[in-house]
């Protein structure tokens, strides 16, 4: 379906130290939205960004702006503020109120999606998915509600419109057009604007790897019994490079701080794969797991829910199993 002006979905990336494949989603959505309402896909890259220019031309985005990297890490509504005068002073291209703009979900990627909608005077739509459109170009978008329990369709008339976009089935499959030649457009550097008050940045209380951004979460659930059980999560996830989570029984009990609680009340993950170890799988838990994500599911009960959305299954004991995978990664060397 062709607007007129085409619409323009513009995927907003900023750069930091440590991409994942959850930070590039916008890009494949962008391309795959686009692709499916005739209008263009554009990227606006703030900081060293020479693999997301290289993802931006694969997927055969339309044009890509980069913002140079500035001396520092950005807060937020830093990143919220360059983008907003970017956009608005027209270097970013020409923006329409059916523009479409989309940030990588996640508490970072929402904050500024939430600033940015204000300082457009756009649409905050949340964290959206299936972005389809009508015979008169108007959008319509998914967006899960009370945990993933129900499903809201958004009729989305006059915008522009900001989403959270997670890897997604409009990501999954965009395609790839040989023709486009992206446009790669360099912008001038722009001091962020310092902040009206100093931000303290605290070290981590503990030294085990966050759950932000890890590709392999192990989680631990009631069935760990106690905080020796999550002692023996913490060295598997070291081992394998990933991150504990525990759910809210096992944060409750003390076994692992509040930040490490995945599922409705505490945190939303996006890993590769999901190890879960003692957990029986309720909804409450299940909806801080990416639809996308593997789930290895170890339940000494063979009628645990869990088993029903897991990918991989192993019925049995911790106690018995996580010493012999302790064994095997021993005589493989991890
Ligand atoms: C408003 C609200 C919000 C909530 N938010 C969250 C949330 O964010 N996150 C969350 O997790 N929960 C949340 N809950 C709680 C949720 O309803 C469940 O109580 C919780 O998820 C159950 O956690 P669990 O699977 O660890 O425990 P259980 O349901 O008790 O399951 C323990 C599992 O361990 C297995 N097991 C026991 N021993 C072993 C062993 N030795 N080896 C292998 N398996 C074993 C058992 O078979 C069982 O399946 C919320 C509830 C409400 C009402």
């Amino acid at each position: 379906m062709q607007t007129d002006p085409p619409r323009s979905v513009y995927a907003l990336i900023p750069i930091t130290p440590v991409m994942t494949t959850a930070d590039y989603a916008p890009l494949g959505v962008a391309r795959a939205v686009a692709q499916r309402c005739g209008g263009s896909a554009r990227a606006v890259l703030i900081g060293d960004a020479p693999d997301a220019i290289e993802h931006a031309c694969r997927l055969g985005l339309d044009a890509v702006w980069v913002i140079p990297p500035t001396a520092g890490p950005l807060q937020p509504h830093q990143i919220a503020e360059m983008l907003a005068d970017a956009l608005s002073s027209y270097e970013a291209g020409h923006y329409t109120n059916d523009s479409l703009f989309l940030v990588a979900a996640g508490s970072v990627g929402e904050e500024i999606a939430g600033r940015l909608a204000a300082k457009l005077k756009a649409v905050p739509l949340g964290k959206c998915k299936h972005f389809a459109f009508d015979p008169e170009g108007r959008m319509s978008v998914q967006r899960n509600a009370f945990g993933g329990r129900l499903e809201m369709t958004l009729d989305c008339h006059e915008g522009p419109f900001v989403a959270a976009v997670r890897k997604s089935d409009e990501d999954s499959a965009p395609e790839i057009p040989d023709t486009v030649d992206t446009a790669v457009h360099h912008l001038p550097y722009r001091e962020p604007k310092q902040t009206a008050y100093d931000i303290l940045t605290q070290p981590r209380a503990e030294e085990h790897a966050g759950l932000e951004g890890a590709r392999l979460v192990v989680s631990g659930g009631r069935g760990m019994g106690n905080d020796t059980g999550f002692t023996a999560l913490y060295e598997l996830a070291a081992r394998l490079g990933g991150a504990v989570g525990g759910s809210l029984p096992a944060i409750d009990a003390g076994w692992a701080p509040v930040a490490r609680q995945v599922g409705q009340s505490g945190k939303y993950v996006s890993p590769e794969i999901y190890l879960a170890i003692g957990i029986s799988g309720t909804p409450q838990h299940m909806a801080g797991i990416d639809p996308h994500t593997k789930i290895i599911a170890i339940n000494k009960d063979p009628d645990a829910a869990i088993f029903k959305m897991a990918h991989i299954g192993v019925v049995a004991d911790w106690q018995e199993l996580l010493p012999a995978l302790t064994h095997e990664l021993d005589k493989t060397g991890h």
